[in-house]
């Protein structure tokens, strides 16, 4: 496991990020009960409840209703943002809830509001980003929270990145609703056989920069998961299981 010290060392908040190791070296790590306890004890923090999105690769943002973390009625009545069905982001302003995704290629984005105390994780893959999932996350954290954009920081863990996710041309129209063409350009490189390379993160940036936030606040861990034996990657392994992916979480103090 890991942190995100850009975030970990400044401010009242525990990242944590999960590798390939971790799912072997704990047969424990595939019940949710026992992983709370070796994510507790790597952060040194006692943990409420933790939170899993249900990714869904939609544009819906979950706000965890009190500080207990809610029954499931008040977490399903609180899905205040997309279509019900399933949330890809959740956002807190409670101490001791560790929000959490898994992922193998898509981008987790960590974010918290310096100035109102409030987290933020989102899992973002190209659907995703296209359900505007980015600028969804800062609108449920103004309204609940009243955060500003220019106070939040984005912190980026291990995904695909743009030299090594090739898709096709549809994606180019499935992007053009939410991005110029300019855009699209920086987004999208034309390879010889006729695909393209999509920088995910870099769509990311554009989403955060739009809905306010500033360049200097945004960081990434470089981390690409397609390269990294570490780390869960669909593309280069397959399909697995949610607990064989990389998980990102993020916690208030
Ligand atoms: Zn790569």
């Amino acid at each position: 496991m890991q942190s995100i010290s850009f975030l970990d060392d400044h401010y009242p908040l525990k990242t944590v990020i999960s590798d390939r190791e971790d799912c072997q070296s704990y047969s424990e790590w595939q019940d949710g009960v026992s992983r709370k306890s070796i994510i507790e004890a790597y952060l040194r923090t006692p943990v409420k409840r933790v939170f899993y999105a249900s990714e869904t690769h939609s544009g819906s943002v979950l706000a965890v209703p009190d500080e207990n973390g809610g029954s499931l009625a008040a977490v399903e009545e609180s899905l205040i943002l997309g279509p019900p069905g399933g949330y890809d982001a959740m956002v807190t302003s409670f101490p001791g809830i560790l929000l959490c995704v898994w992922t193998a290629d898509c981008i987790p984005v960590f974010l918290y509001d310096i100035a109102k105390h409030a987290a933020a994780i989102a899992h973002c893959g190209w659907r995703g980003i296209c359900n505007g999932i980015v600028g969804n996350t800062l609108k449920v954290m103004a309204r609940r929270f009243g955060s500003s954009p220019e106070n939040i920081l984005a912190a980026f863990g291990p995904g695909i990145c743009g030299d090594c996710y090739e898709v096709g041309g549809e994606l180019i129209r499935a992007f053009s609703a939410r991005f110029s063409r300019e855009e699209l350009g920086e987004l999208f490189r034309p390879k010889e056989n006729g695909k393209y390379l999509l920088d995910l993160r870099q769509a990311i940036v554009t989403e955060l920069i739009e809905a306010g936030a500033e360049f200097s606040n945004i960081f990434d861990t470089g981390i690409c998961s397609y390269e990294s034996e570490s780390f869960a990657s669909c593309r280069r392994d397959g399909r697995s299981i949610p607990c064989r992916q990389t998980l990102s979480g993020i916690v208030l103090l």
